[in-house]
């Protein structure tokens, strides 16, 4: 009996627009018995095929589609072509001039629903994070392995995201070379050592990549970096001269890669302070202490997971920058972020807006700032855009 799922009346709607995504409530009903990450033929209510998705029963996401083409069976050939293209659109993107570690596969904006794929120099990272993903791992490792530059996979599905469709979290070699402890990551003139076995995502904060690069007006500045992880912006503004660099983080383990990253670019230590502390707090005690600083850096955490845990972000947000605006000295820049997916760049600059206002402040945009472009974002898959940046400048 074929594997197929057939949509309630109305709901083929989001898929003729080529949206990835079934939601369980759009289900009509489910035929073949189909397991976790099996592919099903998806049909309307009254017939119509529409598309060929992964299954996942338990997610609230129940399939999410590979292909769009009646034509295009999900095979060995489907997963080359689509590691095909991805590769393609990052030569296209010339990453290779600034880095040697890019996000090679992006998910559903790279037709691959679930699925992360990091690459540091000759080593991949990938995250299978669904059904479909899953059960596609190996098909898709043999189409990574074609390509002879790469020494080792790496698997790093340890993400909360597999516990939605009822996977537990696997870390291991999957082919090739292990990947050596420490990996050297060359970004724009700037070596960031990266932990890709234990290091948040695959083992660095690639989405940042050319806002680490848009750091302004750093020469003499004194730079604030707020949710610092390894240094990334904090190192940016010392190799552009800045007079110092106050690198503030919870986790120790990420401070001290962070002055590891220091001592290998040569940067002078004195340069430095590493604070281990809660930034909410810690942006009270400069406060407090009447410190400013000219350039203040804040990229927190996902504060909201879901749309309905936004308003409470919200407020998390607006703490946070109407302190960072009042660290800023007159004449400096605040680069403040999110990576709540619901947060839209609207609401952000409301947020932020209001921040400054109830700092006595105006603040000016100098740029708007997103995930960089190895993280695409497709027209018909708003959802896989999650980073918001703004630039400032504070009169
Ligand atoms: N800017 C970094 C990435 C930041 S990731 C880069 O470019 O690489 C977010 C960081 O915030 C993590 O390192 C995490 O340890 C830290 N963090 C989370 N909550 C925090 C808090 N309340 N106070 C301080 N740091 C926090």
């Amino acid at each position: 009996m074929p594997k197929e799922l057939i949509l309630k009346d109305g709901r083929e709607r989001s898929l003729l627009r080529h949206h990835p995504w079934i939601f369980d409530g759009a289900v009509a009903a489910v035929s073949g018995a189909p397991l976790p990450g099996d592919t099903v033929e998806v049909y309307s209510e009254e017939g119509q095929w529409l598309a060929r998705a992964s299954y996942s029963p338990v997610s609230k996401i129940r399939a999410r589609v590979w292909t769009f083409d009646p034509n295009e069976p999900i095979d060995q050939a489907f997963f080359d072509k689509r590691i095909d293209a991805a590769t393609t659109y990052r030569s296209q993107l010339a990453l290779q001039e600034h880095t040697d570690t890019w996000r090679l596969v992006h998910g559903e904006a790279d037709g691959l629903p679930g699925c992360v794929i990091d690459r540091y120099g000759d080593f991949v990272v990938c995250q299978f994070l669904c059904a479909g993903s899953e059960a596609a791992r190996e098909m898709i490792v043999a189409s990574l392995k074609r390509d002879a530059s790469i020494r080792g996979i790496y698997e790093r599905s340890d993400t909360d995201a597999r516990k939605r469709d009822g996977l537990k979290s696997r870390c291991g070699l999957l082919w090739g070379e292990e990947p050596p402890e420490l990996f050297t990551i060359h970004e724009n003139g700037i070596q960031f050592l990266a932990d890709l076995r234990n290091g948040h995502k695959t083992g660095f904060y690639l989405d940042q990549r050319e806002n680490r690069a848009a750091l302004p007006c750093c020469h003499g500045a004194d730079v604030l970096n707020c949710f610092c992880y390894t240094g990334g912006f904090g190192l940016r503004a010392a190799k552009e001269g800045a007079k110092s660099v106050t690198q503030v983080d919870l986790s120790a383990p990420a401070l001290e890669l962070a002055k590891r990253n220091a001592e290998l670019n040569g940067f002078d230590d004195a340069l430095f302070t590493y604070t281990k502390a809660d930034v909410f707090e810690q942006l009270r005690k400069f406060r407090d202490m009447g410190r400013q600083f000219d350039v203040v850096v804040l990229d927190p955490p996902k504060f909201a997971e879901t749309p309905k845990q936004l308003e409470k972000a919200a407020r998390g947000y607006k703490d946070i920058n109407l302190l960072g605006v009042k660290l800023t000295r007159p004449g400096g820049f605040l680069l403040t972020f999110s990576c709540s997916g619901a947060m839209t760049p609207e609401l952000f600059v409301k947020i932020v807006g209001d921040a400054a206002r109830d700092a006595g402040r105006s603040a000016r945009i100098v740029k708007v700032l997103g995930q960089a472009p190895d993280h695409p974002v497709t027209l018909d898959f708003p959802e896989g855009r999650y980073l918001t940046g703004l630039l400032l400048s504070l009169p």
